[in-house]
C-alpha cells in the first residue's frame, strides 16, 4: 500500500519506518524542514533503539522517504496517517490545532478517495471534527479512522511491530477492509485487531495512559505509606503482584511518572469528562499524588543535609524513563531546577537526553561524558532514570570519586542492604 505519515516525532516515523518494513510505500511529512533534511541526511532527529538500523534500510530500499511536501504525500497515497503532537492546552484540554489543521492540508490536497487515521492521541469526537474540517473543502470521498497507538518509548519498534492489540474505530467497511489488511503482517502471532467505534478507540487510550498512571501513583502511595510504618515495598509489590488479577508489570515506585503521555492525556481526560459534567476524582487523586512524588527526592535530600546551598548533586539520568533521550515532563526536570533554585550545584549524566537537557536548564549544571566523571567531589548522589547501565557500577570506583557517599535512589537500582555493606548512607523509594 501506499502510505503518508503526517508528523515525523516518536510516534509517525517510528509507524512510518514499521509499515516500509512490512513492504508498503511510505511517505514522511513534517513541517519542520530541519527534522525532515536531518533524516534525508540518514541521521536520526530522535534516539530511539533500533530505529537508525530500520530508518536506513528501508531508505535504502527505497520503501521510505521523508518530505516537507504534504500535497504530493498525499495525493500518492491510499491511506494518510495523522501523528502529529496533540499537546495539552491552557485549560488541560488537548490542544486539537495541529490535527485540524493537518485534517484541512489534506482536504485541500486529496485527489480521489483517501482513509485519513488519526494516530495522534485524541480526545472522543475527534474523528467527526476531522471530517467536519474535511468535508467542506474536497469533492473527493474519504473515511476517516481512529487508529491510536500504544507504543512504548524505548521500546516502539518491538511494541508497534509485536503489538499487544490493535484498535481500529471505524464506521464504514471500505476503510475497515483497508485497515485489516495493512495491520495485518503485525498480527500473525494471534494479537487480535479490535474494530470498534470511533469514540470507543478514541477513550481506550486515554482509559489505558490513565489506568497505568493510576497504577503508578497508587504505588507510589503504597511506598510512601511503606516509609511511615517500617514496610519493604519491594516485598509488599511482589506479594500482591502475585495475585493474577492484579499482575506484576507497573508496580515500581519511584519519582512520578512523566513523559509526554500520561501527564497530558490524564489531564484530557478529567478535561473531557468535566465537559460533560463529570468529575473524574480518581484521575484528580493520582495527578496530585504524581506532583508530591517529584518532590520526594528533594525532600529527602534536605532532610539529610539541612541547607542545599553550596552542595554538589550528581545526577544519573535526566530522560524520563531509559532508552529515549526524550525529557518531557521529566522527573528530572523539577529536581534539577529545586537544586540550583536552592543554591546547590548540579552534574549531571545521561547517555541520550543531555543534550535536550542544555536546551533546558541553565546556570549551575554541568553535564558529564560518564555516569562517573558526574560523581567527581559530589556530596550526594541521585538517580533519576533507571538507564541499564546504572545497575551494576563499580562502588569502590564511587565512593573514591565522592566527596561523601550518600545515594538518594529514585528507582530503587539497589538493595538497602547492599549499599549499607558498600559503606553508603542510602535512601530509596519504601524501604528502609
Ligand atoms: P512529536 O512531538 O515527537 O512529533 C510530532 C511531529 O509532528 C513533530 O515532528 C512536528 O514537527 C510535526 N508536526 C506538527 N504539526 C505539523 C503539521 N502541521 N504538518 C506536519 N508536521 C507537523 O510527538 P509524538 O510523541 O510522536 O506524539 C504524536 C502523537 O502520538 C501525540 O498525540 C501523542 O499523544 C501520541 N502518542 C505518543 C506516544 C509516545 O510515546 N510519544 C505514544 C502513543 C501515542
Amino acid at each position: 500500500m501506499r502510505l503518508a505519515v503526517i508528523g515525523t516525532g516518536y510516534v509517525g516515523l517510528v509507524a512510518g519506518a514499521c509499515f516500509a518494513e512490512s513492504g508498503n510505500d511510505v511517505v514522511c511529512v513534517d513541517k519542520d524542514q530541519k527534522k525532515i533534511e536531518t533524516l534525508n541526511a540518514g541521521q536520526m532527529p530522535i534516539y530511539e533503539p533500533g530505529l537508525e538500523e530500520l530508518v536506513r534500510r528501508n531508505r535504502a530500499e527505497g520503501r521510505l522517504t521523508f518530505t516537507t511536501s504534504l500535497d504530493q504525500a498525499v495525493q500518492e497515497a491510499q491511506v494518510v496517517f495523522i501523528a502529529v503532537g496533540t499537546p495539552q492546552g491552557e485549560d488541560g484540554s488537548a490542544d486539537l490545532q495541529h490535527v485540524l489543521s493537518v485534517a484541512r492540508d489534506i482536504a485541500r490536497a486529496m485527489n480521489g478517495y483517501k482513509v485519513i487515521v488519526d494516530k495522534s492521541t485524541v480526545p472522543v469526537g475527534t474523528s467527526e471534527k476531522v471530517a467536519a474540517v474535511i468535508r467542506p473543502e474536497t469533492t473527493h470521498p474519504f473515511s476517516v479512522v481512529s487508529n491510536p497507538e500504544f507504543l512504548k518509548q524505548g521500546a516502539a519498534i518491538d511494541d508497534f511491530m509485536k503489538p499487544d492489540r490493535v484498535v481500529i474505530g471505524t464506521s464504514d467497511q471500505q476503510s475497515t477492509d483497508i485497515m485489516l489488511e495493512l495491520y495485518s503482517p503485525f498480527t500473525r502471532t494471534g494479537a487480535p485487531i479490535m474494530v470498534m467505534d470511533p469514540a470507543s478507540a478514541e477513550l481506550a487510550k486515554y482509559a489505558a495512559n490513565a489506568m497505568l498512571a493510576t497504577r503508578i501513583s497508587f504505588m507510589n502511595e503504597v511506598a510512601n505509606v511503606c516509609e511511615l510504618v517500617g514496610a519493604d515495598v519491594d516485598h509488599v509489590r511482589k506479594a500482591i503482584g502475585s495475585d493474577r488479577r492484579i499482575g506484576t508489570s507497573f508496580l515500581f515506585p519511584g519519582v512520578g511518572y512523566g513523559g509526554s503521555c500520561f501527564p497530558k492525556d490524564v489531564q484530557a481526560m478529567m478535561h473531557f469528562a468535566s465537559e460533560k459534567n463529570y468529575d473524574f476524582k480518581i484521575l484528580n487523586a493520582v495527578e496530585e499524588v504524581n506532583a508530591t512524588q517529584k518532590r520526594r527526592l528533594f525532600e529527602k535530600m534536605q532532610q539529610h543535609f539541612g541547607d542545599m546551598r553550596g552542595k554538589t548533586v550528581a545526577i544519573w539520568g535526566l530522560a524520563f524513563k531509559p532508552k529515549t533521550d526524550d525529557m518531557r515532563e521529566a522527573p528530572s526536570i523539577p529536581l534539577v531546577r529545586s537544586l540550583t533554585g536552592a543554591g546547590a550545584k548540579v552534574q549531571a549524566y545521561d547517555p541520550e537526553a543531555a543534550k535536550v537537557a542544555r536546551t533546558l536548564f541553565d546556570g549551575n549544571v554541568d553535564y558529564h561524558p560518564t555516569n562517573y566523571d558526574a560523581l567527581k567531589g559530589a556530596d550526594c548522589l541521585a538517580i533519576v532514570t533507571e538507564w541499564n547501565e546504572f545497575r551494576r557500577p563499580d562502588f569502590d570506583r564511587m565512593k573514591a570519586l565522592m566527596n561523601s557517599p550518600v545515594v538518594f535512589d529514585g528507582r530503587n537500582l539497589f538493595t538497602p542492604e547492599q549499599m549499607k555493606q558498600q559503606g553508603f548512607t542510602y535512601y530509596s523509594i519504601g524501604r528502609h
